[in-house]
């Protein structure tokens, strides 16, 4: 069975019923059981997505090992696995204002934030494949006659699980490093927002992969432990939350594959007095509520030194009122809906007990008023202050439009502060110091620390955490060291009795 790319109507509805992709089909999962897919922004039916059980998983796993282990595909040399990444950018780039509908209505994300996801995503898979072309192995220090070579081969089967808030995005980080490096893959997306990966699948599918070297399972968590558990999986990389991202390394051990995890953060954002206050004031917004809040990078922890504070909370919070809320899709929305009403709860049980532990709420914490706002999962843009270091507001990951700001006297204790948290994703300094900028940037034990500036990364430059934030890198040089294996090979030329145990009597 063969299926057109998931496409969109003008009105931006979706009549569709989504399959599996396994072994180069289309499948209907083996429960033949489909999930609705809902908009965030009006709560609206928007595609039913096949449920992949355990059972497709290991359909899939299998698809996936015998491409590897039989197929052509593990013998393609790198120039091959170029071309192929340059052929999957062009294809999406040509592609890219669907996606980025399709990205939106899922996600509730604005249309320009999904536009620049779109153009990441592109840059991403030209950069793995110039990268790929780069690749050659090293010679070692070793007798005329021998031939020492480090080698980078691939890993094998790799089990690839994405999260709902950068559903295309956080599949490509994976997805063109995995390929590139030679490794056979199967996808398994956030079962709440499938749609942008699955049209990436119908691209893929058109573009001439052989059969198993890229397979796709929608469905719930269970679909993922088995990509984590199954033995003839070598290589599980999962980006979500800490919860999952336990059991995943847990499950990983049963036959110790390698395993990247990319989980959640809480970043602070610290200024200091003598910030360029008018920038910080208007990063601090863009750290915060960005994609309304659902990044694993979000600033949404926000330190003030002591002279600047007042100033500045009395600066953000008309600016945070005036966000202007709304369809995704809607040019001229400055913020979405959050993603399901189970994180709408959990979002404001989190404000609700910070507000019983002392913080006080300076706006939002609230759904908004109005009509537009009566189905869909929305949430006021909110803004705590009084907010201490011990309260869970601090230390715990909230994931939606929610700033705390706490309040610090000098650098030390801001130091101090921003490492007291188990995450260490990313966090920023906003100083006119730059000798402190650069003390500050190094003290601070995140994966990422920008100075004077919140949110840039690239597809040359590695992402990942410390602490709690994950194991390994995405992006960068370490992004395709990720999905390779190293191996000595040691090639003796002209092989000669060694004698060590004396000579032969015979
Ligand atoms: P989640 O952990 O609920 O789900 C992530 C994925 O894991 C989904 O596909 C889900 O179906 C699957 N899953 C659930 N249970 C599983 C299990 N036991 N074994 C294997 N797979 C399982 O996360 P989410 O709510 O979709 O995403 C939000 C989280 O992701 C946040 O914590 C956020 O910070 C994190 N995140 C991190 C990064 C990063 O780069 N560090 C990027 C984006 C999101």
């Amino acid at each position: 069975m063969t299926q057109a790319p998931l496409s969109i109507a003008s009105s931006d509805t979706i009549d569709a019923r989504l399959d599996l992709y396994i072994d180069g089909q289309w499948l209907p999962p083996e429960g033949r059981g489909y999930r609705h897919i809902i908009d965030p922004a009006t709560g609206r039916l928007l595609a039913q997505a096949a449920e992949a059980s355990v059972a497709d998983a290991q359909r899939a796993i299998a698809a996936a090992r015998r491409a590897f282990d039989e197929g052509p595909w593990r013998d393609t040399g790198a120039r091959e696995r170029t071309l192929l990444l340059q052929r999957i950018a062009d294809a999406i780039a040509a592609d890219a204002e669907p996606l980025a509908r399709l990205e939106s209505l899922n996600t509730g994300k604005t249309i320009s934030e999904s536009r620049n996801d779109m153009a990441d995503i592109v840059a991403t898979f030209r950069y793995f494949s110039a990268l790929v072309a780069t690749e050659s192995g090293l010679a070692n220090e070793a007798p005329a006659h021998v031939i020492s070579r480090t080698l980078r081969e691939p890993v094998g089967v790799c089990g690839l699980i994405t999260p709902w808030n950068y559903p295309l995005l956080q599949a490509a980080w994976k997805i063109a490093p995995a390929l590139g490096a030679g490794n056979t893959v199967v996808l398994k997306p956030s079962e709440l927002t499938p749609l942008s990966t699955h049209r990436l699948t119908g691209l893929l599918a058109g573009i001439g992969l052989p059969a198993g070297v890229f397979n796709l399972l929608t469905g719930p968590g269970a679909v993922g432990a088995e990509l984590a558990r199954h033995r003839d999986v070598d290589l599980v990389s999962f980006t979500g939350g800490a919860l999952a991202g336990a059991s995943v390394m847990g499950a990983a051990s049963g036959n110790f594959k390698k395993v990247a995890l990319e989980l959640g953060g809480k970043n602070p954002n610290i200024v200091f007095d003598d910030a360029d206050f008018d920038t910080a004031v208007d990063y601090a917004l863009n750290a915060a509520f960005f994609h309304a809040g659902q990044v694993c990078s979000a600033g949404s922890r926000l330190m003030l030194q002591d002279g600047v504070h007042d100033r500045f909370v009395d600066a953000l919070v008309p600016r945070v009122r005036r966000i202007r809320l709304g369809n995704g899709l809607a040019e001229g929305t400055q913020m979405g809906p959050v993603q399901s009403a189970m994180q709408r709860r959990k979002v404001l049980s989190m404000v609700a007990a910070g507000v019983s532990e002392g913080a006080l709420l300076r706006c939002g914490g609230k759904a908004p008023a109005g009509a537009a706002f009566e189905n869909g999962f929305w949430l006021e843009p909110t803004v705590l202050t009084h907010v201490h270091a011990a309260m869970a507001l601090a230390s715990e990951e909230i994931f939606g439009p929610v700033l705390t700001v706490e309040r610090f006297a000098t650098e030390s204790e801001a130091v101090r502060l921003a490492n007291a948290t188990p995450f260490g994703l990313a966090a920023a300094v906003w100083t006119r110091d730059l000798e402190r900028a650069n003390r500050v940037s190094r003290a601070l034990r995140f994966g990422t620390v920008w100075a004077n500036d919140y949110h840039p990364y690239f597809p040359e430059a590695p992402w990942g955490g410390y602490k709690a934030s994950g194991i390994g890198r995405e992006l960068g040089r370490g992004g395709l060291d990720e999905y390779t294996e190293l191996k000595h090979s040691y090639i003796n030329l002209a092989p000669r009795p060694l004698g060590w145990f004396g000579a032969r009597t015979d």
